[in-house]
């Protein structure tokens, strides 16, 4: 039993679902499967593909390694596209995690320096709120260092832009 909760580490979380509980229309719940979508594999489809962030990026605001957010994100969309397939029903609720509402992400504007705050389940800023530019890094303060991050690197999901692997990793500064 014990077991199970070893080398769990507590996935930080900055959004709650609004509704918990999604079901077929008409069918009663006895007859229908639950499937159950814990709170951290919501929020890995949430900051994957919802607000697009990319996945190195997305693993550190959760604080968890890429390939457990992979992990997490595989799994969490199986389980929606299961639902959603097979007319099951979905119970989101539970996991290990941490709510991290308050928690502040930090960016740099590489043009003119400018740096601010923003809160973390906000989204990245496309630009620098000071001279537009869009060549802004994310600053991270979470103890490991600090990390840019490469504006334009996307999930390699969608497709698009998933060669600059290499220059996602961190730059000690
Ligand atoms: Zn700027």
């Amino acid at each position: 039993m014990c077991n199970l909760m070893v080398n769990r580490v507590k996935r930080r979380v900055s959004c709650l679902p609004k509704a918990t509980y999604y079901k077929p229309r008409e069918v009663p719940l006895c007859d229908l499967e639950i499937i159950n979508l814990s709170i951290e594999e919501l929020e890995t489809i949430r900051l994957c593909d919802l607000l697009h962030i990319e996945q190195n990026e997305a693993a550190d605001m959760m604080g968890i390694s890429r390939k457990t957010f992979w992990n997490d994100l595989q799994k969490a969309r199986q389980k929606v596209v299961d639902a959603l397939v097979n007319g099951k029903a979905i119970e989101i609720s539970g996991g290990e995690y941490v709510n991290s509402s308050e928690c502040k992400v930090e960016f740099l504007c590489k043009a003119c320096e400018h740096e601010w705050e923003l809160q973390c389940n906000t989204g990245r800023p496309s630009s620098c709120p000071k001279c537009g530019s869009e060549g802004i890094y994310r600053i991270g303060g979470d103890g490991r260092g600090k990390r840019f991050i490469e504006n334009d690197y996307r999930c390699p999901k969608n497709g698009r832009k998933a060669a600059v692997n290499n220059k996602a990793g961190s730059v000690k500064k």
